[in-house]
């Protein structure tokens, strides 16, 4: 729906094609392009998106009853330990409104922090290489990712609820397990949404203004780019706050041009569903046995990359 009145108001420009290059296009190429959701890497999306679901579950419920729960009582202890008991204030729907956005600013660093290692550790890159293999965006790249990427993440997001959740069980009086339960739930979902709206293909800018708060869908477009300018930016999952704070924002112009993937040197071998449940076990036995591996295979963003992409600028 959203696409479409853009499509309108835009005269059917905004929309990239498999290249990551903006185009017009009529209103159906506009909304479902066929080169984009033919193509291998869409295909590929929708076996990895079932892989992930149903591995997720799994790893959410484990780790929200040990790591987040772990981590709300040591806040609590910490707390209690360096200010005494809480004020317990009354609660409010301010109070409540306000759990949300630290659970949300919260969640939103841990994101930031955990996206920004993968980026610079080659090892944890290896893993992380599965999401930006991706060579065309669609709703469901979001869910591209290795199967062990999933819980490095379920155990970020219990963290957060955790340290989020302890730090306001020590403020307010009353249970706030309701009120958390409802920011879990809640936040999945946004963040679902959230998610899946920034690897839609047509690039959706905000304002200059609001994107220094919040990544706008042509920032995640830009994340994507194998373009050496483009590595390693624009890491958070919602707000710009982080990326700001740490020097990694980058806010594109119009029709910036976004080419997705790892780019031709290796995008071959992070192809197909077995190439990429696979890649990162060969990519760390290269790096055990001490191969030159950075000249075959691309490692963490920034300097590891560099040889592989400068060729292509
Ligand atoms: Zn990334
Ligand atoms: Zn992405």
């Amino acid at each position: 729906m959203i696409a479409i009145g853009i499509w309108f108001i835009r005269g059917g420009r905004g929309s990239k094609n498999a290249s990551g290059r903006e185009r017009p296009a009529d209103l159906l190429d506009y909304l479902l392009p066929r080169d984009i959701y033919t193509h291998i890497s869409a295909r590929v999306d929708i076996t990895l998106y079932v892989f992930e679901r149903l591995l997720r579950p799994l790893w959410a419920a484990a780790l929200i009853l040990s790591v987040g729960t772990f981590a709300e009582t040591q806040v609590i202890a910490g707390l209690s330990a360096v200010m005494g008991s809480g004020p317990a204030l009354d609660t409010g729907l301010g109070w409540m409104l306000l759990y949300s956005l630290v659970t949300l600013l919260v969640y939103d660093f841990v994101f930031y922090a955990i996206h920004y290692t993968e980026h610079k550790v080659p090892a944890l890159w290896v893993i992380h290489k599965v999401h930006h293999s991706a060579e065309v965006l669609t709703p469901l790249t979001r869910y591209r990712e290795h199967f062990l990427e999933g819980p490095i993440y379920a155990a970020g997001a219990a963290l957060a609820y955790g340290i989020a959740g302890g730090l306001f069980s020590w403020l307010i009086e009353a249970d706030i397990t309701q009120a958390t339960l409802f920011n879990i739930g809640f936040f999945s979902l946004l963040f679902g949404f959230n998610g899946s709206f920034r690897h839609y293909h047509v690039a959706f800018h905000y304002p200059v203004w609001l994107s220094k708060w919040l990544q706008s869908p042509v920032m995640h477009h830009t994340h994507h780019s194998y373009r050496e300018k483009h590595w390693d930016t624009n890491l958070a999952a919602v707000t710009s706050l982080w990326d700001r704070l740490f020097g990694t924002l980058y806010i594109p112009e119009k029709d910036e041009y976004t080419p997705w993937g790892l780019g031709p040197e290796t995008q071959d071998q992070y192809r197909s569903f077995w190439q990429n449940t696979t890649g990162p076990f060969k990519d760390w036995f290269a790096m055990l046995t001490g191969g030159s591996m950075r000249t075959s295979n691309p490692l963490a963003g920034g300097a590891a990359r560099t040889d592989v992409n400068s060729r292509e600028r």
